[in-house]
């Protein structure tokens, strides 16, 4: 098959969350199957030039009221051999700091500007290199508009075997501008409400990609059930409802290149579920990084996450009722937090760790920690509110560190529960994200620890043993390609 993918954020090139990683870890596999797979995707300031090839002549791209000239380069993906990747260049979109917005200017406001460039350009593009795609695979609200512009434009003007592909890594973010942005669509008004653009009288780009793909996705099965619920589905649960006939949820796969114990090249030992001896080692080597008393004894938690209330931080770090000063007042226990994000959690963290020798907080981004953390932690806590897919439970299960989750989402998917009769499960989970259920399901993994320790060594093996590969994801795609194929 040929397929177009079109993102605003790919790993290696620009990153904000899972997305990246699961466009190009998708493509790659996709590619490695024998499709042809490209990736279009905008020329960020930080994505350097001149490590890239120009395709001759400029582009015309008709987004807005006037044609909008883009240049085109282009590079073959890291570890493949032949799968393009294709960078729209505008200075005046994409020439600036930041995919979405900057730290102070957390959303530009021509965003809906700047992405409907990119999904004009997607199809320009494919004209460009006289290439028509079987499927454009779009992925979030910034690529939303690819479906709606296929659906009521492009399938008249070349793409008339072309169908489309519209995945959800996550439903809180919708893209819903002002109505005034609508004209940066390109598109005439008759389609502000055919397309499904009106959202209480501003412009919704997920909602129109919604609407208009032929087949939908998001990144794991329960919560392809949850986004058709009121209490999960960000005001769309009607629509996707109305849709779920053609909504797939299919989880994502881990890179076993990158998360991998036995190869992981930040840790200070590697180690395998027949070898677990060397994961006592990278708990040393942690505790002793952040500053922790050195002693196997304890169990050490680790948090790894963007602080943002959708990962529970609040129930966690929040001033008063917050869990976290009483987890580790009340209870022997380490904790090592890895997050940025929203300021007053960043406060809290560093006033947690000036009250309590046995918690301490890395504030900013860190590969490296990232990696120790997951090797070096006994247990993974993970209280997201809602999570469409998560990728930290399931590094955290590779590694033999036992999740602490949500039953919500892809964390109901990937993570099951301790069970204290016969010690089955790989992680603990509750049901109802409190500050009390953070508090009592970390004391339960506490008490497992110190009096059942035979179940928790087992627990571990059992949770590295599990097989999150892209392989069988990939397969599921491509079955929901020909349905959607079968949909035009
Ligand atoms: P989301 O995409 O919602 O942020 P995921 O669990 O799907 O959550 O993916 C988060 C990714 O970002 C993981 O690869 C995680 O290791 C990484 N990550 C998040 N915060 C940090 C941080 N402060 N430092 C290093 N890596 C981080």
């Amino acid at each position: 098959m040929k397929i177009l993918m079109v993102s605003a954020e790919v790993v290696p090139f620009a990153k904000t969350g899972g997305l990246a990683d699961a466009v190009s870890a998708l493509a790659i596999v996709l590619n490695k199957l024998g499709h042809d797979v490209r990736i279009v995707m905008p020329r960020y300031y930080k994505i350097d030039r001149s490590k890239l090839t120009p395709l001759e002549g400029p582009m015309g791209v008709p987004a807005g009221y006037v044609e909008a000239w883009t240049e085109v380069y282009t590079t073959i993906m890291p570890g493949t051999k032949n799968l393009p990747v294709y960078f729209i260049d505008h200075e005046q979109c994409f020439g600036r700091d930041g995919i979405y917005g900057t730290p102070t200017d957390t959303d530009f406001q021509d965003n809906p500007y700047r992405f409907s460039v990119l999904c004009h350009g997607a199809f320009q593009l494919c004209r460009k290199l006289d290439w028509y795609p079987d499927i454009v695979h779009a992925h979030d609200w910034s690529a939303a508009l690819a479906p709606v512009l296929l659906k009521f434009v492009e399938r008249y003007n070349g793409f008339d075997k072309t169908a489309s592909v519209f995945t959800i890594h996550n439903l809180g973010y919708q893209g819903v501008y002002g109505k005034h942005n609508y004209p940066a669509t390109g598109l005439d008004w008759n389609f502000f409400y055919a397309a499904g653009f009106e959202d209480w009288d501003r412009i919704n780009f997920l909602k129109a990609g919604l609407t208009s793909a032929n087949m939908l996705t998001t990144v794991s099965p329960t919560y392809a059930r949850e986004i058709q619920t009121p209490m999960a589905g960000f005001r769309m649960d009607a629509l996707l409802r109305h849709r779920s006939g053609d909504l797939v949820g299919i989880l994502n796969g881990v890179d076993t290149e990158i998360w991998n114990p036995s190869k992981d090249k930040y840790l200070a030992e590697n180690y395998s579920v027949g070898k677990l001896a060397g994961k006592a080692k990278d708990k040393a080597a942690l505790q002793e990084r952040m500053g922790l008393e050195v002693n196997p004894d304890i169990p050490l938690f680790g948090v790894v996450t963007r602080l943002a209330d959708q990962k529970g931080v609040a129930e966690m770090f929040a001033p008063t009722y917050g869990s976290m000063y009483r987890i580790c007042t009340e209870m022997k226990v380490q904790v090592v937090v890895l997050g940025a994000g929203e300021k007053w959690c960043e406060d809290e963290l560093r006033t947690l760790e000036s009250k309590l020798p046995n918690f301490k907080a890395y504030i900013g981004y860190d590969e490296s920690l990232s990696h120790q953390i997951e090797a070096g932690c006994d247990f993974f806590l993970m209280p997201s509110r809602y999570e469409p897919c998560g990728l930290n439970q399931m590094y955290s299960l590779l590694y033999g560190t036992l999740p602490i989750v949500h039953r919500t989402g892809g964390l109901a998917d990937t993570v099951e529960n301790y069970n204290e009769a016969t010690g089955d499960g790989t992680g603990f989970m509750f049901d109802e994200l409190t500050p009390q259920s953070v508090f009592d399901t970390v004391g339960w993994a506490v008490y497992a620890w110190y009096n059942k320790p035979e179940h928790i060594k087992a627990m571990q093996k059992r949770a590295m043993k599990k097989d999150f590969s892209w392989e069988s994801s990939a397969e599921k795609y491509l079955e929901v390609y020909k349905a959607a194929l079968s949909r035009i």
